[in-house]
């Protein structure tokens, strides 16, 4: 029988994930579920607590919030036999709408009882993992733009807003690409993104082919554009038709390395690493995870 862990995080999405706790109650008491939920309290809290999760022999960890609450659940349970599952409940819900998770917090639940799991690829950056799409400039500078609060803006309008302020300042960053092959290229890029899954950015579809165990990583290098060009295109990247610009190059490698000019922000699922020099490599179907539907 499964046991289920909640990490919950009460602040995500605006206290969002917090109003889910009595129907997620509910159902699991009325289900005779066996399941207990715990309230992250600070940042990196959840990492710990999934941890601890999976060594008391629960099976099921769920990150009740968003993005960035899942990115710490997977970081505590990677290595144990648990495995990941997720609830929307912040801003940002890429990972939940790949694992075709309900938005609806009672349909999750039922998803999460009948806990079909499927094995998906694992990447790996600066000692971290992660489980969906990582970005590295122009989108990872409009990330801290956004995680630093856009009030009164939310979700996608605070996103475009950051993308407009951050098209006035941004300067790109020369970085040489290594792919996995030994293919070498040097230039100046807007963004690289890299990533198991297709979105980030709460629905940017970024990566539009991606498949999720296929033990590869896919690769976005979007080449520079001048401004009005990245205005007029860049809303193209939430459908996923900016891949058919000659600007944008799509790669597929086992590991890329980015080796940069000097030290730039990488946005990972809700937090921002900062370095200049970058390897990602993939763990092949090293996560097991509950898909709300195969
Ligand atoms: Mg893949």
């Amino acid at each position: 029988m499964n046991r289920y862990k909640f990490i919950l995080n009460p602040i995500a999405g605006g206290g969002r994930a917090k109003s889910m706790m009595p129907v997620i109650e509910r159902y699991f008491q009325e289900a005779k579920l066996e399941y207990e939920i715990y309230q992250t309290s600070k940042q990196q809290d959840a990492i710990g607590a999934a941890r601890r999760a999976a060594e008391e022999g629960f099976n099921i960890v769920v990150a009740a919030g968003g993005d960035g609450t899942v990115n710490e659940v997977l970081n505590g349970i990677v290595g144990s036999d648990a495995a990941l599952a997720v609830i929307h409940g912040g801003k940002g819900n890429d990972f939940a709408l790949s694992v075709n998770m309900p938005k609806d917090t009672e349909a999750a639940c039922r998803a999460l009882e009948k806990a079909a799991i499927k094995k998906i690829d694992l990447g790996k950056v600066l000692d971290r993992h992660f489980i969906n799409s990582v970005g590295v400039g122009f989108d990872a500078t409009v990330a801290s733009r956004v995680n630093r609060g856009i009030k009164p803006l939310n979700g996608v309008y605070a996103y475009i807003y950051a993308v407009f302020e951050t098209l006035l300042t941004y300067r790109p960053i020369e970085m040489e690409i290594e792919l996995g092959d030994g293919r070498k290229f040097t230039q100046k890029p807007m963004l690289v993104a890299v990533g198991i899954g297709c979105s980030y950015g709460g629905g940017m579809m970024i990566l539009p082919n991606a498949i999720q165990d296929d033990g590869l990583l896919d690769i976005c290098v979007l080449d520079q554009m001048n401004n009005l060009a990245l205005a007029y295109h860049f809303p193209k990247v939430f459908s996923g038709k900016h891949v058919k610009l000659k600007e944008a190059a799509l790669y597929r490698s086992e590991e890329i390395t980015l080796r940069l000019s000097e030290k730039c922000p990488l946005h990972m699922e809700g937090e921002i690493l900062i370095s200049d020099q970058m390897h990602f490599t993939i763990e092949k179907q090293a996560m097991p995870v509950v898909f709300g539907g195969l």
